[in-house]
């Protein structure tokens, strides 16, 4: 896997991932009584906005159990045989990861489900009245699967995890510890209220929090400042376009193309899509869930609506 910047703050243990307090807790006890019973932990499953902690808990997991963990993801896996090829690799309680599991292809997920029931393969060998089928045992291992939506998962698939984990968007005050434990770590000095105000505007998302605390530390670095606070995180902040709510120009944009070019809605996801240049499964994935978490838009059976907030936040934050 490449190495990512995001690599360097990512909490290694349980211990040191912040928020999603509830189902850190249980976490906690089926690693811990999976370790105890020196069995496999259940298949997993983590659904929620990109961004969130997906793929940083899928690490802990493997950390917290002494195991390897071998990441692929859903797009990838096009044909069975490169599933067969990595679970026949796996060894005893190793962790799989799929991230977008909810892409995978439909012959790849007919392979998957008698090992994640059995631990076995079933392999076809040759074609047509000569095919036969030969059984491959496979070493107990753990599946632990990403998604960003729940809903396109097959129920034959979602059956088969024995733990399913929602992850929230993160409060501004987890956020801000978010931000302090990374500014730490990158050795960056920054006052409380401006780990608060970075909290605040990072759409509710780690991820985000870790890249504007990056973007907040070039400001401080070429203006010459060794402390970063309040107003110069601030500053900072509304050069990159981040309005004080967290939204973004593309937040923005959104809401903009649904109140003018479409008189707030309802319109159909496609065409504001098609409005605003961005990609169907973006603007589902990245863009909708926070701004319906917001209370800005609001899904109804006849399309996209924008609430009077909206209309009220484009007002005071309108389109540079
Ligand atoms: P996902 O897989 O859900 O898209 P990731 O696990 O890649 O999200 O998380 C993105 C980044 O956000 C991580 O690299 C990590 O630095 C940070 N992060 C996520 N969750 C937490 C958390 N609870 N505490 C601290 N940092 C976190």
């Amino acid at each position: 896997m490449t190495h990512q910047p995001d690599d360097t703050i990512r909490p290694r243990r349980l211990a040191d991932f912040i928020g999603q307090d509830e189902m850190r807790a249980n976490l906690k006890v089926y690693l811990g009584s999976a370790l105890e019973r020196g069995k496999a932990l259940d298949h997993t499953l983590f659904y929620g906005p990109p961004g969130l902690g997906k793929t940083t808990l899928a690490q802990i997991m493997a950390a917290e159990l002494g195991v390897n963990l071998v990441t692929t993801s859903g797009p990838v896996l096009e044909r069975g045989g490169d599933l067969a090829a990595i679970l026949t690799n796996l060894g005893r309680h190793d962790i799989l990861f799929i991230d977008e599991i909810h892409r995978m292809p439909p012959a790849v997920e007919e392979i998957l489900y008698p090992a994640l029931e059995d631990f076995k393969l079933d392999l076809i060998i040759g074609q047509g009245p000569g095919a036969r089928t030969v059984k491959i045992d496979l070493e107990p291992f753990t599946l632990v699967g990403a998604t960003t939506r729940i809903g396109l998962l097959t129920s034959p698939l979602r059956d088969r995890f024995g733990v399913i984990f929602r992850l929230d968007f993160y409060s501004s005050p987890q956020l801000a510890d978010i931000v302090t434990r990374g500014a730490r770590i990158l050795g960056v000095n920054l006052t409380p209220q401006a780990a608060l105000e970075i909290g605040k505007r990072s759409r509710g998302t780690p991820r985000i929090a870790g890249r504007l605390l990056r973007r907040v530390r070039d400001f401080a670095v070429v203006s010459g400042r060794e402390i970063i606070d309040e107003e110069l995180a601030r500053e900072a902040l509304s050069r990159m376009d981040v309005d004080p709510h967290g939204l973004d120009q593309m937040d923005r944009k959104i809401l903009s193309c649904l109140i003018e070019q479409f008189g707030g809605g309802p319109v159909g996801v496609k065409t504001l899509a098609v409005a605003c240049s961005e990609e169907v499964r973006t603007l589902e994935d990245i863009y909708e869930p926070f701004l319906i978490q917001c209370g800005l838009i609001k899904r109804t059976p006849r399309g996209r609506v924008a609430t009077a907030k909206a209309h009220l936040h484009l007002k005071s934050q309108p389109l540079s």
